[in-house]
């Protein structure tokens, strides 16, 4: 099968590749059609990384099932499917509990076998396969990981009708975390660097945007909130500009009220320096989200699967351009450069 492999300098290459088998009767082998480029993995873009090479990355994927083992029965070939890939060993204390998106060996687990996106075949174990309705698309579905990331968030966070809400960042997690607050009856005040970002932030239903660039954001949010700073505030940028949004976060929050960390820090020790005293006086919750997995006795992806077919919330707006598989690099760069390209979700054709 064709499939993207890595690169030691962090782009990608098209080769031929063994098309995996099903090693289970309890697993799926289906045809991937549609594929997302997520903020981690834009991370690894360009970066010198000589361990991953070779290696098939990629997790936000749909497509049709081609086989499945004899012990599968919630999906049959020519379903049109979802992929979670989020995979833990199945076996310890969190993963018992369904807590699997904490699982201490969810890494190795889920890029031995789902989260191999980028490539024309994948195999999982059947639990991991949704049906799709046949309204929504491909396309549609290979969004449900980024908003099931943020509906994670969402429920750490016990955001309630009415809450006022700040958003940090308007790429795919930060207008995601937007849609799901309005869809709950919150008010939501976004801010970004990027004007086309917020003018989709808009039509997604902000109350207001803010350009961080050319505006105070801490003093927009305290406006729009009266004064008192938000009830919860969704840090959604992540990786580099942690040490520049998580202390202006602190300043957006109401005492006694929430900041939700969901933009990824890199491995290894991350020093920001932030004001713990006025955060402990003032009782200010820090919430550290990641991934998804269960909320009650609901699939987190489930749920977001089914508010997309339900049309609670539209994610087709996030859309903005396509590639096929041997344009990887370029989708890549496309989506790094999003201040020129106005890049939000860029789908990977397979
Ligand atoms: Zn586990």
């Amino acid at each position: 099968m064709k499939a993207a492999l890595k690169t030691a300098e962090g782009t990608f290459e098209i080769a031929e590749v063994e098309r995996p088998i099903i090693p289970d009767p309890a697993f799926v082998l289906a045809r991937v059609r549609v594929a997302g480029i997520c903020g981690t993995d834009l991370r690894h873009w360009q970066k010198h990384e000589p361990e991953l090479a070779c290696h098939i990355m990629g997790h936000e994927l749909a497509g049709e099932v081609v086989a499945v083992g004899d012990g599968v029965s919630n999906v049959q070939p020519g379903d049109r499917v979802v992929i979670e890939t989020v995979m833990g060993d199945g076996v310890c204390e969190y993963c018992r509990v369904q807590k699997y998106n904490i699982c201490e060996h969810l890494y190795d687990v889920r890029t031995r076998y789902v989260s191999r996106a980028y490539a024309e075949y994948v195999v999982g174990p059947a639990e991991k396969f949704y049906k799709l309705p046949d309204h929504v698309s491909f396309e549609e579905a290979s969004l449900i990981d980024t908003f099931s990331v943020c509906l994670h968030a969402q429920h750490l966070s016990g955001l309630g009708i009415n809450d006022k809400v700040a958003v940090i960042g308007a790429g795919p997690i930060g207008l995601g975390q937007l849609a799901l607050a309005k869809a709950s009856g919150a008010d939501v005040i976004i801010c970004d660097v990027v004007d086309s970002a917020l003018e989709l932030a808009k039509e997604l239903g902000a109350d207001a945007v803010v350009n961080s660039a050319s505006e105070d954001v801490v003093e927009r949010v305290k406006a729009f909130t009266g004064g008192r700073g938000a009830d919860i505030v969704f840090e959604c940028v992540g990786g580099d500009a942690m040490p520049h949004t998580l202390p202006q976060a602190t300043k957006m929050v109401r005492r006694a009220g929430k900041l939700v960390i969901v933009g990824g820090f890199d491995a290894g020790e991350t020093a920001i320096p932030l004001e713990w005293q006025r955060l402990q006086m003032s009782e200010i919750q820090l919430v550290l989200s990641a991934s998804f997995a269960m909320h009650d006795i609901y699939r987190e992806q489930g749920m977001v699967l089914d508010l997309i077919a339900k049309g609670r919330i539209d994610v087709k707006k996030m859309i903005t351009h396509r590639f096929g598989l041997d344009d990887i690099n370029r989708a890549f760069e496309t989506a790094q450069d999003k201040q020129k390209t106005g890049a939000v979700f860029v789908a990977i054709h397979i």
